[in-house]
Formats: structure tokens, C-alpha cells, sequence
């Protein structure tokens, strides 16, 4: 059997200790994708560009920002042997201060620095089709007790809770945090898709 791109990025992420999603994280992002008929992502953190062919893979078309040389060089020569060579835009630039050229997303994912969540979030909503969901990764950060950690990593934990109030007091921003892979966070805000949302959410996790 061929070896899928999609293979070798994982393959070659495990062997490098570049971070990757988990598999469930893959699994839900792809179930979301085609309940929802998902045809444009922004991703804020491509790494090798993992992430962003499992939700080509599903449909989507993907455009993908990394702020890192060497991870953006190893994206790209992935992506020339890619069969989703056509659907992946992949864009070098600091995400904090990127200018896109795009926007009406139906999602976006952020998987980038866990300490820049809020900015990620506040920044990238306006990208946001006002439909479209916001999914952050991550959200539990290894489920690392502040107390048995040290202190840059204590700082980081603390970040992550102050985003996750962030989410809780959300003036037009629903959200679940579900306890998939390294726990997501799933934000929306059209209220009339609320129902819809929050059984296929529910849906999805018992499927997978
Ligand atoms: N989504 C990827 C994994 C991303 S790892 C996958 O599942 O395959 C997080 C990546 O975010 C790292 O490669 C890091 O360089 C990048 N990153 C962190 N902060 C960033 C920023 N401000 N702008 C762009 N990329 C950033
Ligand atoms: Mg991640």
C-alpha cells in the first residue's frame, strides 16, 4: 500500500519530536469538518503541516500560519508531493502580527504558543464567518498540577485558566471544553445554531 503523505508528515514528527495532534483531536476535527460542510480553515500554528492535511483531507481548504524557519521548509517540501498540494495555503509570519488577506472562515483552529491564547482568539475572531466555529487546542495542558511544576510552566498553567475564563464570561462567544486528546475548546456564536451544535458535539465524542 502507498504511503500517504499524511503518514509520513506523522511519521516524520514522531521520529523529530515535532508536536502533532492526538488522534482524537484529528478524529473530531475531521467529524466536525463534514457534519458541518466546512470548506474554509485558518490554522494558527502549522508546525509540519500535520494538522492541516488531516482537515484537507476531510474537504477543507486550509490556509496555515508558522512563524518557524525550519518547520515552515519541511511544510513545504511536504506539501510538493502533497495530493492536497491545491488546498493548503501555507503562510510564514508571526501570527501576533500577520495581516491576513482573507477571511469568512467556517473555522479556526489555534494550536500555536498556549501563553498568546486571548490575543490568538481576540485577533482571529473577526476572520470568523459569524456561523463559523473556534476551536483552541491544548486547553489542559498535559493535565500538569500547578503545584508539582515549575515556575514557567506554573505561569503557562496559569495563562491557560485565565483563557479559559476568558471563554466562560465570553460576551458573544458560547463555548465547551471537552475532554478530548489534550482538551479543546469549541467556541461559537450564532445562538440559533446552539441546539444543532451542542448534539453534534455530543454526537461526535460517543462515535469516536
Ligand atoms: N498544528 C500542528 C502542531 C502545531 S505545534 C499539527 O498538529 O500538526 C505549534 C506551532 O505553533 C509550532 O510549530 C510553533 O512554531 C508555532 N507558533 C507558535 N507561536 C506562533 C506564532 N505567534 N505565529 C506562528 N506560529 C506560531
Ligand atoms: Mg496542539
Amino acid at each position: 500500500m502507498k504511503t500517504t503523505t499524511i503518514q509520513k508528515i506523522k511519521a516524520h514528527a514522531i521520529l523529530n519530536q515535532i508536536p502533532i495532534i492526538q488522534d482524537e483531536v484529528c478524529s473530531i476535527l475531521k467529524l466536525l469538518i463534514e457534519t458541518f460542510h466546512i470548506k474554509k480553515v485558518l490554522e494558527i500554528g502549522t508546525a509540519t503541516s500535520y494538522s492541516a492535511h488531516v482537515m484537507a483531507s476531510s474537504g477543507a481548504d486550509v490556509w496555515t500560519i508558522e512563524r518557524n524557519t525550519s518547520r515552515y521548509e519541511i511544510a513545504k517540501k511536504f506539501l510538493k508531493d502533497s495530493d492536497h498540494q491545491s488546498q493548503i495555503h501555507l503562510i510564514f509570519d508571526d501570527a501576533l502580527t500577520h495581516v491576513l488577506k482573507e477571511n469568512d472562515f467556517d473555522l479556526i483552529f489555534i494550536d500555536a504558543a498556549k501563553s498568546q491564547y486571548i490575543t490568538f482568539f481576540e485577533k482571529y475572531q473577526h476572520y470568523l464567518h459569524p456561523n463559523g466555529l473556534m476551536i483552541v487546542d491544548n486547553i489542559f495542558f498535559h493535565h500538569l498540577d500547578p503545584l508539582s511544576v515549575k515556575r514557567p510552566t506554573r505561569q503557562l498553567l496559569k495563562k491557560i485558566e485565565k483563557f479559559k475564563l476568558f471563554l466562560s464570561s465570553h460576551a458573544s462567544f458560547h463555548s465547551h471544553i471537552i475532554d478530548y486528546g489534550d482538551g479543546l475548546s469549541i467556541s461559537y456564536m450564532n445562538q440559533d445554531n446552539y441546539r444543532d451544535i451542542v448534539s453534534i458535539i455530543q454526537t461526535s465524542m460517543d462515535q469516536i
